[in-house]
């Protein structure tokens, strides 16, 4: 059935055989090539070689949901004021 064979997945990053489900994220109905421990350090060498393109990124994203984060903002401001208030 090839059943198990299809749980193991290989990275084409490190090469490494891994467990599809528990090791891979998951994309567009199936998996990443690269595992999680790759596609983290991938992500890690981005940041570290584009910080100011992650500044651009969050800083766009920012305004593009400026109403939504200021409504989360309030209710956190509301949840620790009330945690506060109880001690
Ligand atoms: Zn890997």
């Amino acid at each position: 059935m090839g059943v198990t064979i299809q749980k193991f997945k290989r990275c084409t990053d490190c090469g490494g055989i891994k467990l599809r489900e528990q090791d891979f994220h998951r994309h567009r109905g199936g998996f990443r090539s690269v595992c999680k421990v790759c596609a983290n350090e991938r992500a890690r060498q981005y940041r570290e070689a584009h910080p100011e393109r992650i500044r651009e990124t969050y800083r766009t994203y920012r305004e593009a949901h400026r109403d939504e984060i200021n409504a989360y903002q309030r209710v956190q401001y509301r949840l620790r004021k009330k945690a506060a208030n109880c001690n």
